[in-house]
């Protein structure tokens, strides 16, 4: 049997689990259900974990940090620790990715092919840097000797989304742990059970038991005690704009750690008429519905120059036809459910309220009751949509684009920039000068030109605006952003 029958098995039985990786803590007996997207089934058991789990989370992280075991290995036999890890993670590949397919309703071939291989590449990048940092010697005269290093930050807490339950972790706890933090994960309690294994695997790679510790259960009961911690040194959060927002208020009303915050966005994608479409719609059609647009980055809105709107749309829904909505176990579906019931109904009331705006439906609107108990939505296409409807500023999560059509660039500019978000953009040009004047004033994170992308893991990933605040994941910039400088200023008398 593969690794993935054996986990469609498991949570066929309902024996899925996910639960506190703590040393010598009893967690806290409370449990909630596991509950798959697929088919509304039980498929397991989380532990509900509370402040008290939250409390000895944070004195196992500390101990670890001040006893130097992780925080001051050698920097070559972190990343050996590491690359271990890196290696059980590939071992148990198909197994993660099962998971993350039963437990969020990714499709299985998106997890296997797209989300574990950057996973894997975030982890072995951060664990390769590691002995590849160095510090600086300020340029003093000779009286004295100036030392600029870097050193770990101390206790961070890692705040996970659920769309993409093995990659978030990967993006935060991989630099956060190769800079030698002892981290504490609080995955979204909707996803847990990547998270889970995960750090099990960590455990039995030699990652200290305290360097790496996980906390199960839901935002209020764990993730605000743990923004709200005094010996917490730094949260990094990735989710909504909303919860974003506490976690600034937890730090200014405990002990001012530090915060990065990876929220929302809104993201446009800049169509001009000189375009090459036949390259353009696949990607086109990748920003908008890829993972089911429950996507930070996703691409939805389409804003494009009029004389050229009917036929983009044309192509888009021509491309969509090889969209099958489906089980996310079939291999070949490429749009599962929502993630879960609340939030089907929040992406169904944009459905349901964009024509009453005045927008017209070009494509889909279906809800896909068919295929079983499970929160299936169709790719939806609206056109006429406006800067003063809700599915223009606010973020949906859910498979609908929203088109918007313009005159000139500086229009196109103009409503690119008409949101409260700054996350992602993307544009389609064969003018390289208009390329380079429009990625420059759009106002977001990435631009990417001709394509849809986040970059690859070298890339720093973060946003402008409501989108983002205090830092970026991916590239050098996170590894930094888990350190702190310190000067050690020698006097040569
Ligand atoms: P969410 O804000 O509801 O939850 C995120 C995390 O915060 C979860 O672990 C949750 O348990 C915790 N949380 C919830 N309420 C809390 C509270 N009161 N106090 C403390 N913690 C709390 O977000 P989500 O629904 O899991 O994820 C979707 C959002 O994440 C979207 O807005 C999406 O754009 C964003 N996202 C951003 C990026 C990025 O890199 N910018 C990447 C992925 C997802």
């Amino acid at each position: 049997m593969s690794a993935i029958e054996r986990v469609y098995d498991q949570a066929r039985a309902g024996a899925l689990y996910a639960g506190p990786l703590i040393p010598g803590f009893q967690a806290s007996a409370a449990r909630m259900p596991v509950v798959s997207p697929i088919d509304n089934t039980t498929i397991g058991a989380l532990v509900t974990g509370t402040a008290a789990d939250v409390d000895a989370a944070v004195g196992a992280a500390r101990a670890c940090f001040e006893s130097g075991e992780w925080s001051g290995m050698a920097p070559a036999e972190r990343k050996r620790v590491l690359l271990d890890w890196v290696a059980l993670i590939r071992e148990h590949s198909e197994e993660i990715a099962a998971l993350d397919c039963v437990d969020a309703g990714k499709p299985i071939t998106e997890c296997l092919h797209t989300d574990m291989p950057a996973t894997l590449d975030a982890f072995a990048w951060y664990a390769e840097a590691v002995d590849k940092c160095f510090g600086r010697i300020a340029p003093t005269g000779g009286d004295a000797l100036g030392l600029i290093v870097k050193e770990p930050i101390g206790v961070v807490g890692a705040v996970l989304p659920w769309n993409f339950p093995a990659l978030m972790f990967a993006w935060k706890v991989a630099p956060a742990l190769a800079a030698g933090n002892s981290v504490i994960v609080k995955p979204a309690e909707l996803t847990s059970l990547s998270a889970y294994r995960l750090t099990l695997l960590a455990h039995q790679a030699g990652v200290p038991a305290g360097a790496l510790t996980l906390v199960t259960g839901t935002g209020e009961d764990t993730g605000e005690p743990l923004g709200r911690h005094p010996d917490v040194d730094m949260v990094s959060f990735t989710g909504s704009t909303e919860v974003g927002r506490l976690f600034l208020k937890y730090s200014a009303e405990s002990n001012l750690k530090e915060i990065v915050l990876e929220c929302g966005g809104k993201s446009p994608q800049v169509v001009f008429e000189d375009a090459d479409l036949d390259a353009a719609v696949g990607q086109m059609l990748s920003a908008a519905y890829w993972n089911m647009s429950e996507n930070c980055s996703c691409g939805s809105r389409l804003i494009v120059q009029a004389s050229i709107k009917d036929a983009v749309i044309e192509r888009l829904k021509h491309g969509l036809a090889e969209w099958k909505v489906g089980l996310p176990t079939d291999p070949a579906t490429r749009i599962g459910p929502m993630v879960e019931e609340p939030h089907f109904h929040k992406v169904r009331a944009f459905l349901e309220e964009a024509p009453a705006a005045g927008a017209r439906l070009a494509h889909g609107g279906r809800i896909h009751a068919e295929l079983g108990s499970g929160w299936y939505v169709e790719p939806t296409i609206f056109d006429g949509v406006t800067p003063a409807m809700r599915l223009f500023q606010e973020e949906v999560f859910g498979p609908i684009l929203a088109v918007t059509s313009f005159e000139t660039e500086d229009e196109a500019v103009a409503l690119a920039n008409d949101t409260q978000y700054g996350l992602a953009a993307s544009l389609y040009t064969r003018d390289v000068g208009r390329a380079q004047r429009v990625s420059r004033r759009i106002k977001a994170g990435t631009v990417s030109v001709n394509g849809f992308s986040e970059g690859d893991i070298t890339a720093p990933f973060g946003g402008y605006k409501l989108s983002g605040f205090g830092g970026r994941d991916k590239g050098m910039e996170a590894f930094d952003q888990y350190t702190q400088t310190k000067v050690i200023w020698y006097m040569n008398a």
